[in-house]
């Protein structure tokens, strides 16, 4: 194509482009805002046992300085009452409670199997006024972790195809009397719709759009996130991010998603 042909052409491309996230944001979607997970995690699994955390936001003591202040459910004298300074508990961070939209759902737990070994999950369920998912690499970076590598890793279930998860190796130092001290962790998400899943940030970004457009249909995204700590060579805690997810998996699906993801 000539150069004096292909200019308009791209511009077209590019206008039709624009126009179709245009439609895909402003038209009437019907808004769905039954979402394909629980927000619940289980407490025991085979070989796992989980302990749901909660966080304290007290700006003056606890949270200082967004300071991470974490408490196991199950130890809690009162329920959601934080037993140092006795304000109201919350199901996430400080931090993200004020960097998210209001109505963004979370669920975390510690789950430890009989080694030893600890894993940190989560869901967070975006809100329904708008999506609240961010890319996780971002939100790893801007914690001050660096990103060692990433890829896809399948997971293997039983009754229907293997379920893909993206592994983010991180690694960051920490300041210690004794000096720099290095720590190495992995981060495995995948995204649940009401009714698909995929490990890719673009994929849901695509799906997202799609729905709204085609399906005229809104719902509320999904992000599971499974956080443990590495050896700094090596792959091993692949076996644990595999043991785990084959595990809680079929908990955490609703019913509709469950048969969708199951082919029933
Ligand atoms: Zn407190």
């Amino acid at each position: 194509m000539e150069k004096s042909l292909f200019k308009p052409f791209l511009t077209i491309v590019i206008l039709m482009g624009l126009a179709i996230i245009a439609v895909a944001f402003t038209t009437d979607v019907k808004f769905d805002f039954v979402p394909g997970v629980k927000m619940e995690l289980p407490e025991d699994v085979k070989g796992w046992h989980g302990n749901q955390l909660k966080f304290c936001h007290n700006p003056e003591l606890c949270a200082k300085d967004y300071k991470d202040a974490s408490f196991y459910v199950s130890e809690l004298e009162i329920p959601d009452i934080c037993p140092e300074c006795g304000d109201h508990l919350f199901n996430m961070a400080r931090a993200e409670k004020e960097q998210l939209p209001e109505d963004t759902e979370f669920v975390k737990s510690a789950f430890t199997n009989d080694v030893g070994t600890r894993l940190f999950t989560s869901i967070v369920l975006s809100g329904t006024a708008r999506d609240s998912i961010h890319r996780p690499q971002r939100c790893l970076k801007g914690q001050g972790n660096n990103m060692d590598g990433e890829y896809d890793l399948e997971v293997p279930l039983e009754g229907r195809d293997p379920l893909t998860v993206r592994v983010i190796q991180t690694s960051r130092t920490y300041r210690t009397a004794d000096g720099p001290v290095p720590y190495y962790s992995f981060y495995a998400y995948w995204f649940v719709g009401q009714d698909r899943e995929t490990a890719s940030h673009y994929s849901r970004m695509f799906w997202l759009a799609w729905d709204r457009v085609v399906r005229s249909k809104a719902n509320r995204w999904a992000y599971i996130a499974v956080q443990g700590q590495r050896e700094a060579e090596g792959t091993e805690y692949e076996a644990e991010i595999i043991d785990f997810v084959q595990q809680v998996y079929p908990h955490v699906l609703t019913d509709t998603m469950r048969a969708k993801a199951y082919g029933e």
